[in-house]
């Protein structure tokens, strides 16, 4: 029995498609490409271009495998463009997971995986953040991401679907043997923006805020390894198919590490000045996010192994600097 994949081409699904394949699992990739890569995709998935908001789509998948779950990352995952667009959010995040939750229990499969995000919380009230601690998202990226997951909550009451959120903290570096990483665009994001700066793509980088109540100043974020995510889902689709409660998850390092920080880290992996510039703080940026792994680790045994900041930087150099370009060369 199969895998299916949703958003299998983009960055964090790329990597947990890899992750299966591994593993011996066989796997289906369904992806628009709007924001995926086909080259991204491991040559051994089976692989649909296809919308996950069209339901004919989704069912022609369902009526020619039979899956044992569903590990779904399809969504658009960009904050500023959520505040400037929420319809476009709202349409492709909630109604895509409508139509695929529709179709899966249309078709009796029962075990998702479902992508969520550290944005479900919002403001954090305590470091570090706990899953049940409130959650009150400041743009409709996170609004979505938690609305998704309310929804799979009502549905473990009124259907057999069972499923497992997980909620990344910052999701960074890259597959190790370096065919696969981080390619949005626009890029938007720390650490491939100042490598971006060390491949002298870009003169320096904006360090968006220097007043944030932190030790120095700028945010405080949890950056989580790729590759520890992929091993979380993995054991999150087991921790469901051997009967586990569901619900949601938090992942993280646990540990924080301020925006200066990543730059002097990235100045040392890559030898490379990376000039910064103070700019002003971003709207809607929390000061910390940092996750406590405690429930991940009691439930699914989750505990990170690339949890240094200077090895998760060196894993995403690995690939930027062979792919200054990132999928087009
Ligand atoms: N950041 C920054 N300059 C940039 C991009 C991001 O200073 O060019 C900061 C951002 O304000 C945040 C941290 O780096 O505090 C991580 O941002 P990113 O967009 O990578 O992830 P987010 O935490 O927003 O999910």
């Amino acid at each position: 029995m199969a895998i299916l994949v949703p958003g299998g081409a983009g960055y964090i699904g790329s990597h947990i498609v890899h992750e299966l394949l591994d593993r011996g699992e066989e796997v289906v990739v369904a992806d628009n490409l709007q924001t995926g890569h086909r080259a991204a995709v491991h040559p051994d998935a089976e692989f649909y271009q296809g919308d996950i908001r069209d339901r004919a789509f989704l069912d022609s998948l369902f009526g020619r495998k039979r899956f044992v779950a569903v590990v779904h990352f399809a969504a658009n995952s960009l904050v500023g463009e959520s505040v400037r667009n929420p319809l476009k959010y709202y349409d492709n995040n909630l109604g895509g997971a409508i139509a695929l939750l529709d179709v899966m229990l249309r078709h009796g499969v029962h075990h998702i995986v479902f992508s969520s995000s550290a944005a479900a919380y919002g403001e954090p009230e305590n470091i570090p953040i706990l899953e049940d601690d409130r959650t009150l998202p400041v743009n409709p990226y996170g609004e979505t991401k938690l609305a998704v997951e309310k929804l799979l909550r009502w549905l473990s009451r009124a259907t057999p679907l069972r499923h497992a959120a997980l909620r990344y903290f910052n999701a960074a570096g890259a597959h190790s043997r370096g065919d696969i990483g981080e390619d949005h665009s626009p890029e938007t994001h720390l650490i491939p923006l100042v490598l971006q700066v060390a491949n002298g793509k870009c003169a320096d980088i904006g360090i968006f805020g220097d007043d944030y109540p932190t030790p120095d100043g700028t945010c405080v974020r949890d950056y989580i390894h790729v590759a520890d995510l992929a091993d979380a889902h993995i054991r999150a689709m087991r921790h469901l198919a051997s009967g586990g409660s569901g619900g949601v998850f938090n992942l993280g390092n646990g540990v924080g590490f301020s925006v200066r920080e990543v730059v002097e880290k990235a100045r040392k992996v890559t030898g490379h000045p990376i000039p910064a510039r103070i700019r002003p703080g971003r709207k809607g940026d929390p000061a910390q996010l940092v996750a406590s792994n405690a429930k991940s680790e009691r439930e699914l045994g989750f505990k990170p192994s690339h949890s240094g900041l200077e090895e998760i930087i060196a894993s995403a150099w690995n690939w930027h600097k062979r792919h200054p370009n990132g999928f087009a060369g």
